[in-house]
């Protein structure tokens, strides 16, 4: 016998029109650009490899990892070893996100009463208020300063106005690349009538934490992830806070959200922190180099960066951003979006020699624009 075939009423596109949210038809996708083949400078990769012993470790690690089991929801493994890697204070507890993006969902979902507002500066990452308007809250950016430092007084005032139920901010601040002042901060925590989410991402580039000042602040949370240090594949963000909070985000939270293999594979990579430290110190090294050499270049501005990337504005930065792509080097092109980013392209902390061909390549495309 044949199958009935479902013939529907109306064009699917009408169905999905009725059904899915009209926010969400709206919203634009995150875009990751293709780059099989490229030099990848464009997503805060750390571009180093782990050592051939470690590999192979983690390879018997992977092949005797019961994948017919659910992993542990409570990850007790990995998470007393991320407290021994980033020196959680004993009071704190951790919340365990696929990525911290993740954590941004949970945090957001947690926090969205009806006509709750998400307070961040602007420009920032880009995630923030994506997911503050999925989970229904108003997102409210303040600008940053012309130097992209902190606008403490703006930011105190939209506290007041809208009173936030979360206020984020990235320390150091992506795509800027700068840390904000703490003294800035700090005051806006204490006005802040929510949480204050310190998104640490870049921490190993910048080196500086609110980590051991969670006490002293109760509306202060952190999060950090393992992606820039060198394990963007295996999705492992954080949160980490007074248990009186993360007991309710932990709710959110599916209970399976870190696969066996991360958990199993982070927790032996964490062991051996000083691999991670060696490869972060290169990258802050080669961060100085590249930083002075685009100083050094006509017709580029470039902003101290405390991450592992760069901020850099040229005179027409799609035409270069072209012109890179075409000689194989993916960055992130950045104009087009906030109007303090106009002209402006962010380059990832590569390896030596990939950093050289960015280099080249940018010079390159700098010598042929001005001949244009
Ligand atoms: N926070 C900031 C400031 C970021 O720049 C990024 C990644 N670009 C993230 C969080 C998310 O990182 P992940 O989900 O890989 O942990």
């Amino acid at each position: 016998m044949k199958p009935a075939v479902f013939t529907p009423q109306e064009p699917i596109e009408r169905w999905v029109a009725r059904v899915v949210r009209d926010d969400i038809r709206r919203l634009q996708p995150y875009s990751v650009a293709e780059s099989s083949g490229m030099i990848k400078l464009d997503a805060m990769e750390n571009p180093h490899e782990l050592p051939p012993a470690l590999r192979a470790q983690l390879g018997e690690i992977a092949s005797a990892a019961p994948l017919n089991r659910y992993p542990d929801p409570a990850a007790v493994a990995l998470k007393a070893a991320l407290r021994a890697y980033m020196q959680v204070p004993d009071a704190m507890e951790i919340v365990l996100g696929n990525g911290s993006d993740e954590i941004i969902q949970l945090l957001a979902l947690g926090c969205a009463r009806p006509g709750g507002t998400m307070l961040g500066v602007e420009p920032s990452f880009s995630m923030y208020p994506l997911i503050a308007r999925v989970c229904g809250l108003q997102f409210v950016g303040v600008p940053l300063c012309a130097d992209f430092s902190l606008d403490a007084d703006a930011m105190v005032a939209a506290i007041e106005r809208h009173r936030p139920a979360l206020v984020f901010l990235a320390y150091p601040n992506n795509p800027t690349g700068n840390l904000f002042d703490a003294a800035a901060i700090e005051h806006i925590v204490r006005a802040a009538p929510g949480l204050v989410v310190i998104d640490e991402a870049y921490h190993p580039f910048a080196q500086v934490s609110f980590m051991a000042r969670l006490q002293e602040f109760p509306n202060l949370v952190l999060m950090r992830t393992l992606s820039k240090l060198g394990l963007a594949g295996l999705r492992l963000g954080l949160l980490i806070a007074n248990p009186a909070w993360t007991v309710q985000f932990d709710k959110l939270r599916l209970p399976y959200n870190v696969n066996v293999l991360s958990q199993a594979v982070a927790t032996r990579v964490l062991q051996s922190a000083h691999v991670l430290a060696a490869q972060a110190a290169a990258i802050r090294a080669e961060r100085s180099r590249l930083a002075a050499r685009l100083q050094g270049m006509a017709g580029v501005q470039v902003y101290p960066s405390q991450a592992n990337f760069l901020l850099l504005r040229v005179a027409a930065a799609a035409a270069t951003y072209d012109s890179l792509k075409a000689s194989g080097i993916l960055v992130r092109n950045l104009a087009g979006g906030h109007p303090a980013l106009a002209d402006c392209l962010r380059v990832t902390v590569g390896t030596t020699a990939e950093n050289d061909a960015f280099l080249a390549s940018l010079a390159a495309s700098l010598r042929l624009s001005s001949h244009a």
